[in-house]
């Protein structure tokens, strides 16, 4: 597949047109670099339809097949691994190391899911009955996704979406569209028409797909605040919901550390992907006793990293993906610089052209500063200073998010202590960021609804069906 510019939907295994286009930005740049389509509400009910179409012999089909081409999707998507790279970092801004790496986990995503498979619980077997409830799909499944993993957060949906025989509309983020409308024709090599629809378009079509009644479940990753626009929305016709939404995460530093150890990882858990990450480090809680050595560490690894056009050879770090975004960001750094807060980096401003910050880290500021309690999803990081466990735990909790966390100590029955106390779905202790298909990912309080993952994800697509058959010899 050469990628020449001319990006299409994928409407039951066919290019379709739309009347209008959205604009595509290289936010490294700020230059419009493609056109993605606009799909209209009648493109979305096209889409819809052939999902319905397609699904009850997508259903039909025996699992094992299901399993075949849902991993040779993930095939397919590697085999054109280099061209999905570049692409991602020219709409993403992302560096091509990193694009390169969410490439190859949304293909090994693909062919992972696709091993995992669904049992059968037999409630009663007895010479009268045989009472059995197995997991059945759902039909038709709207997926949407955000613009910091274009690709990867949407093969989270499709591998286990598509597996358990539902069939499914993909609507990719405005701001990084084309990934996913590549995705889509790749699929129309790989899987019967109408399995997999993408679209692509404005603010509106998200709306439209939550309202849709021809769609059956939403699973969505984004903002809680469009998280509860979703829930809201998909209430009309009842729609099932998986809701990954944003997150707060603190980590946890405790005195015993090995300190230039600790500290590249405690750099890279909070600003990986410039910090638009769900799972960001995004509250940094270090031990009194090694807070000053800490902070003189890690404003020193900050001086070190290379920020610029993620096409180019040795960049750490890209741009923030949008505008939108950019600005918010420089309103929480300003915010912070009205308010008083010490800036240890970060002091001055990026030129342009591109949505550059600088890696910022505040010092010590109070835990009710918006940058403590709200989730910047840029490069800036608050470092707070704690004295006792119960104090930093405390801390720790006192958000409405609940998505991730993590420990560094080596002590590791403390450290488990410590994650049993936190109120988040995923902690790591001594690492960060591994996430593997088959563990559960699940944002608790405002981070979520449902689960995505393991085989509570894969449940996610299904529902339970009880068939309760009465023998012979008992004829009706
Ligand atoms: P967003 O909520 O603005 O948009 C997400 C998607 O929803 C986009 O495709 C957007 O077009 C669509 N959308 C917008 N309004 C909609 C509506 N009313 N109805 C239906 N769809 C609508 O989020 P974003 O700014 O693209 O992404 C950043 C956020 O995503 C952060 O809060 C981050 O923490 C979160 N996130 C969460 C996870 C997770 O797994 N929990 C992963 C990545 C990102």
């Amino acid at each position: 597949m050469t990628f020449n510019g001319a990006f299409s939907i994928t409407i039951n295994g066919a290019a379709q047109g739309t009347a209008k286009t959205i604009e595509v930005l290289n936010p490294a740049n700020g230059k419009v670099f493609a056109q993605a389509p606009d799909a209209s509400r009648q493109n979305l009910d096209a889409a819809v339809a052939a999902a319905r179409k397609a699904y009850p012999g997508w259903r039909a089909l025996p699992y094992s097949e299901r399993q075949a081409l849902v991993s040779a999707l993930g095939a397919k998507l590697l085999e054109h691994a280099d061209a999905f790279k570049e692409l991602l970092t020219l709409e993403q801004g992302k560096s091509h190391y990193w694009s390169q790496f969410e490439v190859a986990g949304s293909a090994m995503w693909l062919q992972m899911v696709a091993q995992q498979t669904l049992s059968v619980t037999v409630n009663e077997s007895t010479p009268e009955r045989h009472s059995e409830t197995r997991r059945v799909p759902l039909g038709v499944v709207g997926a949407i996704v955000p613009w910091n993993f274009p690709i990867l957060l949407a093969a989270f949906k499709i591998a286990p979406a598509l597996l358990v025989g539902n069939t499914m509309v993909l609507k990719p983020s405005p701001y990084t569209p084309l990934t996913a409308l590549k995705l889509g024709e790749l699929a129309r090599e790989v899987l019967p028409p109408g399995v997999f629809n993408v679209i692509s378009g404005g603010d509106e079509l998200g709306p439209w797909m939550t309202e849709h009644p021809g769609i059956n479940k939403i699973s969505f990753t984004g903002s809680t605040a469009t998280g509860r626009n979703v829930m809201r929305s998909a209430a009309g016709t009842l729609k099932r919901l998986t809701l990954e939404l944003g997150g707060n995460d603190p980590a946890i530093v405790l005195p015993d550390v090995d300190i230039p150890r600790v500290v590249p990882k405690l750099f890279w858990a909070a600003f990986l992907n410039s910090a638009q990450l769900c799972l960001a480090t995004k509250r940094l809680y270090i031990h009194e006793d090694i807070y000053e050595p800490i902070v003189k560490e890690l404003v020193k690894f900050s001086a070190s990293i290379k920020i610029g056009d993620g096409s180019l050879p040795g960049v750490q770090l890209g741009p923030i993906q949008n505008r939108r975004q950019y600005e918010r960001v420089l309103e929480l750094i300003e915010g912070a610089r009205r308010q008083g807060l010490k800036f240890l980096t970060g002091t001055t401003p990026m030129q342009g052209p591109g949505y550059f910050v600088p890696v910022t880290l505040i010092d010590n500021p109070p835990d009710d500063a918006p940058i403590v309690t709200e989730e910047a999803f840029g490069p800036i990081l608050p470092l707070l200073k704690f004295h006792d466990i119960d104090e930093v735990v405390a801390r720790a909790n006192d958000t409405c998010y609940g998505l991730g966390a993590s420990i560094w100590s080596r002590n590791e029955s403390l450290a488990q202590n410590i994650a049993a106390r936190l109120e988040c779905g995923t902690v790591w202790i001594n690492e960060i960021h591994y996430t593997m298909p088959n563990a559960a990912l699940a944002g608790h309080k405002q981070s979520g609804l449902g689960v995505e993952n393991g085989l509570d994800g894969l449940l996610e697509y299904t529902v339970p069906q009880t068939v309760i058959l009465r023998k012979a010899p008992n004829p009706v």
